[in-house]
């Protein structure tokens, strides 16, 4: 396995539960600071528009989120519940009116919200311009970082090897099938069975991936308003407005007295080893989106910002696959913006496709050549 991020863990974990051998090589250390999966946040939502199998994906992580809250015992995901906002009417056609339709009819008690219900619950938005929308208690954020740790741990504890220091090279292939990784320095890993997991530098060590995926920085901002405290759940819950027209997200405080707010749209591509620098735009088109939609926020000073990088794929679903050309490798990427919250759920699908057993999910995950850049359905712009 190269890569100790979420879906490299959650793979060594399933394969493990399976009774395989796994060594996981990861440059280090674990959880990597440039890691997708290290953050202090990452949003956890079944809410995917009219998408079904994101939204069933995700409430099976949902359930295996809480299962990790009772075997950890001090909670990895905060369940405050996610609040969608529109400036817009929300009618049945538009992404929030979609998530809102098919998770009600799944049975998931979902509660409209208008300018009124969002003055009187939500005080910190401006309420005269965000006039409808939706509260979905069925979600809320992860601990990114922790949660790594975590599943590492869990990881090492049933066996796993994770060898850190091992930056993979490429694969290592004897008459058409691969039988390990190679590592710059001339060190080796032999295994059965190869897992590319190398979040945006899998593509440097599976071969065909370079025109289907790419890396897009995204910036990250956390301020530290006056009386932290305040912003936090049930009266500021993790959050989205106007996601599928202007993409911005953000998370109630943390402990450090740091609320995130962040954009998730079509972001800058970039090389996967460029600076990690916000970009100074990005950063101003932030503070009026705040001025405009959360004032005592915008006075907030910045206590820090940087970039993290989406793995896109042109059309923002996973690559979960074996090697076409091949034999023996799978690789396990593709992450697109949006699969953290599946850490939970994600090693089944993997573990499945390595050992060649039917999985529900797979089909949508497979080896597929590019076609139009399409993107996730709340990902506005596209991701070219
Ligand atoms: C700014 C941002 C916000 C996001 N927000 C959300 C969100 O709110 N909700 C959500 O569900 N998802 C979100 N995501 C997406 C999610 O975080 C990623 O899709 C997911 O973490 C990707 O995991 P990964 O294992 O593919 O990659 P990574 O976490 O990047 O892990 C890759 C690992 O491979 C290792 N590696 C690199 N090169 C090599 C090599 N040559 N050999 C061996 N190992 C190597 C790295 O050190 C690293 O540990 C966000 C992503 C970003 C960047």
């Amino acid at each position: 396995m190269a890569g100790a991020g979420v879906f490299g863990l959650a793979a060594a974990l399933e394969l493990r539960g399976r009774g395989c051998s796994v060594i996981v090589v990861d440059p280090g250390p674990v959880p990597h600071p440039l890691a997708a999966s290290n953050d202090v946040s990452r949003m956890v939502r079944m809410d995917y528009a009219g998408d079904q199998l994101y939204s069933d994906l995700a409430a099976e992580a949902i359930e295996g989120w809480h299962s990790w809250n009772r075997r950890r015992g001090c909670p990895l995901y905060h369940e405050d519940g996610f609040l969608v906002l529109s400036s817009q009417p929300v009618d049945d056609g538009s992404v929030e009116g979609q998530s809102f339709g098919l998770l009600t009819a799944a049975g998931w008690p979902l509660e409209r919200v208008d300018g009124g219900d969002v003055a009187r619950r939500f005080p910190f938005w401006n309420s005269s311009r965000y006039i409808g929308g939706y509260f979905n208690p069925r979600g809320g954020w992860a601990e990114a970082g922790e949660t790594v740790s975590f599943m590492a741990a869990e990881a090492v504890a049933a066996g796993v090897e994770i060898r850190c220091g091992f930056r993979a090279d490429g694969v290592l292939v004897e008459s058409g099938r691969a039988v390990g990784l190679r590592s710059g320095d001339g060190g080796e890993v032999r295994a059965d069975r190869v897992v590319a997991a190398a979040g945006v530098w899998t593509p440097r060590l599976a071969p065909g991936l370079g025109d289907v995926m790419w890396p897009v920085a995204q910036s990250l901002l956390y301020f530290r308003p006056d009386a932290p405290e305040r912003f936090a759940p049930p009266g500021f819950p993790p959050w989205a407005a106007d996601l599928s027209r202007a993409g911005w997200y953000g998370f109630p405080v943390n402990a450090e007295g740091v609320v995130k707010v962040a954009n998730h749209g079509p972001g800058r591509r970039v090389d996967a080893d460029a600076p990690r620098e916000a970009a100074l735009a990005d950063i101003e088109s932030c503070r009026s989106f705040l001025a405009q939609a959360l004032p005592e926020l915008a006075r907030a000073p910045l206590a820090g910002s940087r970039a993290c990088f989406y793995c896109d794929t042109w059309d923002g679903n996973f690559y979960i696959a074996n090697h076409p050309e091949i034999e023996g490798l799978t690789v396990a990427t593709g992450g697109s913006g949006h699969a953290f919250k599946f850490a939970p759920a994600i090693g089944r699908v993997v573990a499945d496709v390595v050992q060649g057993r039917a999985n529900p999910y797979a089909a949508r995950f497979a080896w597929r050549a590019r076609g139009e850049i399409s993107g996730e359905v709340t990902r506005y712009g596209g991701n070219d």
